[in-house]
């Protein structure tokens, strides 16, 4: 079980009546996640994740590898060093390389602390060689740090210099079934970003700096997102401006003329590639009458760190912390009587059944017990309530009255409830089914008995 007293938990401490020097815009969500001590600024652009923030992204991790592997998906780890040289040979370090961190190695020999690796996991399966057609498609994953020197990093680990991404790389023996993993892989981002239960809006996109023929984006809709997008709230297209006329006001897709302008902040993005990279560097398999033939890949990102910080952005209030289900990082926190007062001894008693049902209802890894009697219950109520925990259950001085002891139980977003003991865990139960309602997939159903806060184009 998990102890507040316990954790590392680097709460910001302002002076009340210092001057905060604001060199930043500061987004909701960085702020939040830095007041409480989730998250620490490091060196220019570059962020310390502490313990309550890394369960929620190891949670994130889990929930993506279970969908990654379910399109076929193996998981592996490449170098954050890639030789500068296999970017010569795609042609990529021809271009604007002011955001690429480079090093040299003591011999001279230069690498790329590497923004992404499509180079590397080409080379690396050219040479393999010789693959057979009957062991294509194939698909590869990673999840790991990747590095953009960004010049304006803002919104602390929206758009940091170092960030977690997942990227994938598949291998096909033609265009048509790299369109079929295409499809494959996209089904398994929809599933996921319906599971995270945050709108987003799919987009067609520009294929920029990675060439290739087909490209989707996936955008959270927000204010500090740097997109622009086009939506039809008559028939739901969504674009990126980038890739419409700027000038248009008609829908591509209805020719209404409700088309109107939002932010976004992409958080995942994918693209058939063709052989743009597969030709240049060599990679080849084996076709049915045994001659090489290059192969046909995709890529597919995700950025973890990403996702994580806008999906709080998008959820939460300027005062409190609000996370989707799958990603809190507790789901129950359970708060007992102070030291010293009244009621503490009857109501320890209370307490300490309470973590042993809900250590077998939610799971003793899921339950936060702020243990930290020496503060009033308003003050461990307060930062509960900040944290965002979905559900808080507070053990006072009504949990031990004579007739119908009570307790208190806060649901993350302001509702408040005074409840017996079997109904509280009742509550619990009901919050532990729906969350393995939406890991088996059942988003349906959950998306249609909560209210819908839809944006647009929810695909
Ligand atoms: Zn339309």
């Amino acid at each position: 079980m998990n102890k507040a007293s316990r954790l590392f938990w680097p709460v910001l401490v302002t002076p009340k009546n210092a001057v905060v020097k604001q060199t930043e815009q500061l987004s909701r969500s960085q702020k939040l996640l830095t007041e409480l001590g989730l998250v620490k600024s490091g060196s220019n652009g570059t962020y310390q994740i502490m313990p309550i923030a890394q369960r929620s992204v190891e949670k994130l991790i889990g929930l993506v590898d279970g969908n990654m592997q379910r399109a076929g998906g193996q998981k592996i780890s490449l170098p954050i060093l890639t030789p500068t040289g296999l970017w010569k040979k795609t042609g990529r370090l021809e271009g604007d390389i002011s955001e690429f961190y480079m090093v040299r190695d003591r011999s001279g020999k230069q690498f790329l602390m590497s923004p992404t690796h499509e180079e590397a996991v080409t080379a690396m399966v050219a040479t393999t060689a010789p693959i057979s057609y009957r062991q294509l498609p194939l698909r590869l994953y990673q999840i790991g740090p990747k590095f953009r020197d960004e010049l304006k990093s803002r919104f602390g680990l929206m758009r940091a210099k170092e960030f977690l991404m997942k990227d994938m790389y598949t291998f096909d023996v033609s265009e048509e079934t790299a369109r079929d993993t295409y499809s494959r892989v996209s089904a398994a981002y929809d599933r996921l970003f319906k599971q995270l239960e945050v709108p987003f809006v799919k987009v067609n996109a520009a294929t920029g700096m990675m060439g290739g023929s087909l490209s989707h984006e996936y955008h959270y809709v927000s204010p500090v997102g740097e997109d622009t997008l086009m939506q039809c709230s008559a028939c739901g297209f969504a674009g990126n401006a980038e890739v419409l006329d700027s000038a248009t006001t008609e829908c591509p897709n209805c020719r209404s003329s409700q088309l109107s302008q939002v932010r976004g902040v992409e958080v995942a993005h994918t693209f058939l590639l063709g052989e743009k990279y597969s030709k240049p560097l060599g990679a080849t398999y084996l076709n049915t009458s045994g001659k090489p033939q290059s192969l046909v890949m995709g890529c597919y990102g995700i950025g973890i760190t990403r996702v994580l910080a806008s999906a709080l952005e998008v959820l939460s209030t300027d005062q409190e912390l609000r996370w989707p289900k799958l990603l809190a990082p507790y789901d129950v926190c359970l708060i007992g009587p102070k030291q010293g007062s009244k009621e503490q001894q009857p109501a320890e008693a209370v307490e300490n059944e309470l973590l042993q049902h809900l250590g077998q209802i939610c799971g003793a890894q899921e339950l936060l017990h702020d243990d930290r009697k020496e503060l009033t219950i308003g003050k461990r109520l307060l930062d509960a309530k900040r944290l965002g925990h979905p559900l808080t259950i507070v053990v006072g001085a009504r949990a031990v009255q004579q007739e119908a002891p009570k307790l208190e139980l806060h649901v993350s977003g302001g509702e408040k409830l005074e409840l017996d003991i079997s109904e509280a865990l009742k509550l619990v139960a009901e919050h532990s089914r729906q969350k393995k309602s939406l890991l088996a997939g059942r988003v349906r159903e959950v998306e249609e008995s909560r209210i819908s806060q839809s944006i647009g184009h929810q695909l």
